[in-house]
């Protein structure tokens, strides 16, 4: 393997000319503390979604290389599990540091990586931020128990170990704090990771990586690997070193990477897509309902595992309700990300238009209604004005498809257990809302919703503190929050016999 010299390794680009810190901009893998070609030579061009133009370059690195920081990763393990927990909570905290204070550039990156708005990617930084902390104080509380003991002379209990190597494949919505949710969770239990970082958005990534060797987590430790997805994935599934996977993504590639891990039955998290909807009931302000309905469908030009698909309004309130919408919606600004004041930016590339329009005709070829911002398009190729769709069915594809893009479907219903019955005909469940203000309709809906998450009244429901997670299709295990860390943990029983 090759490495480069820091100083020499980063072409200057016009992404690199926009930053404060121009070192944050890396274009190679991150393995063993090293940054690394690869070596076949073999490089991938990474783009910005609202221009076309090419920020830069990323490596394809070879199953060797892929296995070399697997090698690097297992020898580091030894060191780092045995620090103490308040040291490496001083790491990690050194870490959460200089990712505040380069919140501006990492926010630059996000944005012309991965195309939302320049606001967006400062609240994602501080958001992924966040996990950094909480985690670096969680991990000084990986408690153990003493248990009653069932035998004579008997000491019981358990104590809490770090799983082993742990990697960790992430999606391109959210570059920075997909990663930090997991990555400060593994480490904070004392694991070496390596994060496959999606093709579209890698620099925020590697930002992250030059953010960690800074603030002194060891080589080997934090690893960052790029190449062919499928290819990657394959080595990091079979590689039985590896013993936890965790991955944000498609239930497709999702099930995908299940199959592949099952041969060497590695400890699997799960974040999958998501179909949310969005209940609102019939006590409601129609205006109030909807202006927090639009909020909660189009952040990220829609691209988002929580974004509200599927709202249902009571049919006393219906008509209002999409009036509201539609004025909520048009006041939405599209645009390049970078410029302040812009709302949504484009979406990540040709193939989401073509799907985000697919369903569109494919809803109005059936009879729904289609309504458009009443904001003049915006040139480019990748980017979608926001729309929604009413006298919807469920034959739809607006209804039984996760649209990821700024597309959503309103459907009257009259009772609540319709609503309840709606909400759940889906084969995901990861977030849902809620919104009435009577106490029992809240009760009995929030029980009976079939999803991880039930947000009533609020469209803001994650956090470092909370267990994040879905059911059914949407995947397997709790990211954030005191059940974050357990993802990278084992419980080891004792038995002191003899006392
Ligand atoms: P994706 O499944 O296409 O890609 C996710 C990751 O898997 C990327 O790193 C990608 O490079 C890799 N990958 C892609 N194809 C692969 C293959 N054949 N083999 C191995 N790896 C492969 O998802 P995406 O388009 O990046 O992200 C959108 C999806 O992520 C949506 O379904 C969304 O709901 C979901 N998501 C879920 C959460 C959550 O917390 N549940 C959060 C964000 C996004």
């Amino acid at each position: 393997m090759t490495a480069f010299s820091a100083t020499l390794s980063d072409r200057s680009t016009a992404l690199s000319d926009r930053l404060q810190d121009p070192r944050l901009f890396r274009q190679y893998a991150y393995i063993n503390g090293k940054w690394t070609h690869g070596e076949g030579g073999r490089e991938e061009a990474v783009t910005n979604p609202a221009t076309g133009d090419v920020l830069g370059h990323i490596p394809v690195l070879e199953d060797t290389q892929i296995t070399a920081a697997v090698d690097a990763a297992e020898a580091a393990f030894a060191g780092w599990r045995a620090l103490r927990a308040d040291e490496r909570s001083d790491i990690l905290q050194a870490w959460y540091d200089l990712i505040r204070a380069n919140s501006e550039d990492l926010a630059t990156i996000m944005t012309l990586e991965q195309g939302k708005s320049i606001g967006d990617s400062r609240g994602e930084v501080q958001y992924g931020a966040s996990f950094v902390r909480w985690f670096a104080e969680e991990g000084k509380r990986t408690y153990g128990n003493t248990i009653p003991s069932h035998m004579p002379n008997a000491a019981l209990g358990s104590i809490k170990e770090p799983i082993g190597i742990a990697a960790m494949i992430t999606p391109w919505n959210f570059p920075l704090a997909m990663i930090t949710r997991k990555a400060a969770a593994a480490l904070a239990a004392g694991c070496p990771i390596i994060i496959k970082p999606s093709n579209e958005t890698p620099f925020s990534a590697l930002a992250l990586a030059e953010l960690g060797e800074r603030a002194g987590i060891p080589a080997g430790i934090l690893n960052v690997v790029l190449g062919e997805p499928p290819a990657v994935s394959k080595v990091l599934c079979a590689e039985p070193r590896i013993r936890a996977l965790s991955f944000t993504g498609s239930t497709r590639v999702g099930e995908l990477l299940m199959a592949q891990s099952a041969s060497t039955v590695k400890r699997l998290s799960m974040e999958l897509g998501g179909n949310a909807p969005f209940i609102v009931g019939p006590d409601m302000d129609p205006t109030e309902a909807a202006e927090a309905a639009v909020a909660a469908k189009y952040q990220t030009s829609g691209q988002d595992c929580l974004a509200a698909n599927r709202i249902l309004v009571h049919e006393s309130i219906h008509d209002a309700f999409v009036e509201a919408f539609k004025v909520s919606m048009s006041a939405l600004t599209v645009g390049n990300g970078l410029q302040e004041g812009i709302d949504l930016g484009p979406l990540i590339h040709a193939n989401a238009v073509e799907k985000a329009q697919s369903i569109v005709d494919d809803a109005v070829a059936m009879g729904a209604t289609l309504h458009q911002s009443s904001q003049p398009p915006v040139a480019g190729e990748n980017f979608f004005m926001p729309v929604v769709l009413t006298n919807i069915t469920r034959e739809m594809k607006v209804w039984r498809e996760e649209s990821f893009s700024p597309v959503a479907g309103i459907l009257p219903y009259s009772t609540d257990e319709e609503a309840i019955e709606l909400a759940n005909d889906t084969e995901y469940g990861l977030a849902s809302y809620l919104f009435t203000h009577d106490l029992r309709r809240i009760w009995k809906i929030m029980r009976a919703l079939e999803f991880g998450l039930v947000s009533v009244n609020s469209v803001k429901m994650t956090g470092a503190p909370v267990p994040f997670g879905g059911v059914k299709e949407s995947g397997l295990g709790r990211e954030g929050g005191s059940t974050g860390i357990d993802e990278y943990m084992e419980t080891k029983f004792f038995c002191l016999g003899g006392m």
